[in-house]
């Protein structure tokens, strides 16, 4: 068939289209022969109409073989199938249908329904997977009961697992063998998932709070058991965790996590069998860094507490996905801090939040928590639907208070266990048993963008009154022309000349159930008055980071030194600091493109002096302040992203701060390095960095030294990062060593490739030009497209080249990468996001080529939802 020149162009969801679906299906069973190239599918499904309406099932990319109603097999006219629809036109109140559907998994390189991922048989349902298997209503609001029996050969695939309980497992003819799995529990469609290969195992397991006993295991290839204790015990860890903190228990007798080299996200929460990215479970320390071990268990405790906020309770439809991501980032978010240092962890979160999500926030592709319409729903997994998504039920715990809000969490589980339901359906039940008055709140949901909160202090010495006066507003995008003012929680301190908070006496002020003072600023504007204060303080304002907003405070040098000393608050402590250096790259970015002379403000590298030389300060605290704000973060802050002048600002703090403190510097890399720990190495690793960044002429030998001297992977990715900043011999060298030993690793060999591609240098285009071909670099393996792709095209110095080559060349590399994986092509697209802001000349030369992915008509629906806002 041919296509009109309408219909060539994709349409949009919308969110207000929902409507319940016309048919339940009672139990679905689906009969699995797994061969490479020609898998068969037979599917059973038990329906019961509720609207009188034809059948209307999704399937993609299926072979129809046979299809019967009832037993009967269906004459050609009473159905119809195109590329994405089975059709049944006319159907009985209840009934059962027949299919059997042929796939090929091997040529199937979308990582998306099934697939073979280097010998093995895996699936990724969410979230429109399940329609590349078999014809079925592809909805997460169809909840039904699974029965799955898989054939293999035994030789080649001797494990085969799925979803629930293994209820049989027997030998065929021909070598083949079949097991037979059931879930007890209803799921929609995208929670269903199959693995079949031969794989090793770990196993251990846990006793449940009601004393049932529930058996763990961890998969992996054959040789990689050892990387997987680390994945277990997280797993162990996650499973205590909820039932301290929720009460939540686990529902099966079997935890089942598979680890697999080719996967788009991260892992996927699939009931009793997690499929992960075995970047996310494979680990010991000779192989992984500090940060890949936090990580692990900060992913396995978030697909686990999907368990109950995601599998249980699950959503309407996909514009209501931040129901369960937002509230399990917010969950897993809080595992890790009680496991964890609390400071450190939300400062680590805010960083992200800033990075990724007010970026998101600041370019084209801005939206709500809660969108009301898209092209592809595959381009929902984004940082405003997860981790906005989980500073708005933060923010819910922070105006009830933590008691509070598992009242609230008890409500939603009590009303909504086994169903399917909206983002407002929750914000009732955390309502409801703490008769807060949610109503202005829920904005957060429907409103994009992110605030910002404009800061006017004033003092009457004669009256001790402080008012503190608060204006919010929010950028006016095409989609939004009109904004109502956020309610906005604020946890505020104000602290005295000494550095002590002040007792504070405000009317307006609430006290939460954790007994915090939280400041509700509901209107655009606001005067809050503090009285009976006796000399003019300093405003700890936004403690906790408890908003995700902007602040914009003109807080003098020496108010936020009296902060960095003093504050009770450990992440404002660290948010002076932030604040302090952002506000100097700034200044140094506007002089730069003045071509005026840069030198750093000494009032700001004393400061760095004070943190360096206060040995009171934890390393990894200590480590987390001297960091520089990243570019993404800058970005959003100047008018023109001019990655010249960042990169110059950014040297002149880094030279500044080498030459007066070396010594210092190279004292305090000494005794770290002594130290065997995750903060010593974050403190070592920033100081060596910053000598290596400012030229110090020891600073390429000590690297090398640690280099090849590391017993663990945090400080050999330390060094290594480290000397591919210059252009050294030992460069080389480390790198040549680095590639040798981990090669055929396919976790590990993505270090290699990122270390280089981060590199804030313009031969880095070279380099990645010479990446993308030398094996085993394969643009098949998501992992690999997202060390070299991505992470090149938001490396601005490195893109930012006169002539364009780079935008050219990334472009042709998308349309190759989206034949074949669109969904990790749109992820590449996420590079342009601040292309409007590139000088003019690079921004035209970038939106050229745009222009020209866009004039492809072949370009898919995801690559191109995030392309058309950057022209
Ligand atoms: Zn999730």
């Amino acid at each position: 068939m041919k296509l009109d020149a309408e219909s060539t162009q994709p349409k949009r969801i919308l969110l207000t289209d929902y409507k319940a679906p016309s048919y339940q299906v009672k139990s679905i069973q689906l009969h699995f022969n797994l061969h490479e190239n020609k898998t068969l599918v037979r599917t059973t499904l038990d329906f019961e109409k509720k609207a009188n309406e034809p059948l209307v099932l999704n399937g993609t990319h299926l072979k129809l073989i046979e299809i019967k109603l009832n037993g009967e097999t269906l004459e050609n006219s009473a159905y119809s199938v195109d590329a994405e629809y089975l059709t049944i036109h006319q159907t009985p109140d209840t009934f059962k249908l027949e299919t059997l559907v042929e796939i090929n998994p091997e040529q199937n390189k979308s990582c998306s329904g099934l697939y073979l991922s280097k010998g093995i048989f895996a699936t990724q349902c969410e979230a429109e997977g399940f329609r590349n298997i078999t014809y079925f209503l592809d909805r997460p609001d169809v909840m039904t009961s699974y029965s799955v029996t898989m054939e293999a050969d035994k030789a080649k695939y001797p494990v085969l697992l799925s979803n629930g309980d293994l209820i049989s497992q027997t030998d065929l003819a021909d070598g083949r063998h079949q097991a037979v799995w059931r879930d007890p529990h209803k799921k929609p469609c995208y929670l269903f998932a199959l693995v079949a290969g031969d794989l090793g195992v770990v196993r251990g397991d846990f006793t449940t709070q009601s004393g049932k006993n529930v058996k763990l295991e961890v998969y992996a290839s054959h040789g990689k058991q050892s990387r997987c204790h680390h994945a277990l015990e997280s797993l162990k860890k996650s499973m205590k965790w909820d039932e301290e903190r929720f009460g939540l228990e686990y529902d099966l007798n079997q935890y089942m996590i598979v680890s697999i080299d080719d996967f788009n996200m991260g892992a996927m929460e699939n009931k009793g069998l997690n499929i992960f990215n075995s970047r996310l479970v494979l680990a010991d320390p000779e192989s992984a860094t500090d940060t890949d071990f936090d990580r692990i268990e900060s992913v396995v405790g978030h697909e686990y507490f999907h368990n109950w906020t995601g599998n249980r309770v699950t959503c309407r439809n996909w514009f209501e996905l931040s129901l369960k991501e937002g509230l399990t980032v917010f969950r897993d978010q809080e595992f890790s801090s009680d496991l964890n240092s609390r400071a450190v962890q939300r400062i680590k979160d805010v960083d992200s939040l800033r990075q990724r999500q007010f970026s998101e926030d600041a370019g084209p592709n801005s939206h709500p928590v809660r969108p009301e319409s898209c092209l592809a729903v595959d381009n929902f997994y984004t940082p405003t639907i997860y981790e906005k998504g989980a500073e708005v039920i933060r923010m819910m715990q922070t105006i009830v208070g933590t008691v509070g809000f598992r009242k609230g969490m008890d409500e939603y589980f009590r009303r909504h266990d086994g169903q399917a339901v909206t983002i407002l359906d929750f914000s009732d039940a955390i309502a409801f048993p703490n008769k807060a008055d949610l109503s202005q709140f829920k904005l957060w949901y429907s409103q994009a963008g992110t605030p910002e909160v404009s800061v006017t202090e004033s003092y009457d010495s004669q009256k001790k009154e402080y008012a503190l006066t608060l204006k919010q507003s929010c950028a006016l995008t095409e989609k939004q022309p009109i904004k109502k003012p956020f309610h906005i929680p604020l946890l505020i301190g104000l602290l005295d000349k000494n550095g002590r908070d002040i007792k504070l006496n405000c009317a307006d002020l609430s006290l939460n159930s954790d007994n915090k003072s939280v400041l509700h600023l509901k209107q655009e504007q606001q005067t809050f008055v503090f009285t009976d204060v006796v000399e003019k303080p300093v405003l700890s304002l936004n403690r906790e980071f408890s908003a995700p907003i902007k602040l914009n405070w003109n807080a003098t040098n020496e108010d936020l030194l009296h902060l960095i000393k003093f504050d009770s608050d450990a992440f404002n402590r660290r948010e002076a600091c932030f604040k302090m250096t952002l506000e100097e790259l700034k200044r140094l970015i506007d002089l730069s493109i003045k071509k005026s002379p840069l030198a750093a403000n000494p009032q700001i590298v004393e400061t760095f002096g004070y943190i360096l030389r206060d040995t009171h300060i934890d390393p990894q605290f200590k480590a987390l302040m001297l960091q520089l704000p990243d570019d993404d973060i800058l970005a959003q802050e100047i008018p023109v992203l001019d990655a010249k002048a960042m990169s110059a600002a950014r040297n002149t703090i880094v030279q500044a701060i080498v030459s007066e403190f070396h010594s210092l510097l190279k004292e305090i890399y000494h005794q770290q390095k002594n130290e065997n720990s995750v903060g010593a190495r974050a403190l070592k690793n920033r100081v060596l960095r910053f000598l290596v960044e400012a030229n110090h002429p020891e600073a390429v030998a000590l690297a090398y030294n640690q280099f090849q001297e590391a017993a663990n992977m945090t400080d050999k990715i330390g060094a290594l990062s480290a000397l591919c900043v210059t252009d050294s011999q030992e460069k080389q060298q480390a790198l040549e060593t680095f590639f040798n030993r981990w090669k055929d690793d396919a976790v590990v060999f993505n270090k290699w490739i990122q270390v280089q591609s981060t590199a804030s240098l313009e031969s880095t285009f070279d380099t990645v030009k010479k990446i993308a071909d030398t094996k085993p670099f394969s643009r098949e393996n998501p992992n690999n497209i997202y060390s070299l792709h991505a992470a090149f095209g938001d490396n601005y110095l490195a893109m930012q080249k006169e002539d364009g080559s780079t935008f050219k060349w990334l472009c042709d590399e998308i349309i190759n990468i989206d034949k074949m994986n669109p969904q990790v092509a749109a992820n590449v697209c996420g590079s342009f996001n601040f292309i409007k802001k590139y000088p003019t000349n690079l921004r035209d030369l970038a939106q050229k080529e745009i222009k020209r992915l866009l004039d492809n008509p072949q370009l898919s629906r995801n690559a191109r939802e995030l392309l058309e806002g950057c022209i």
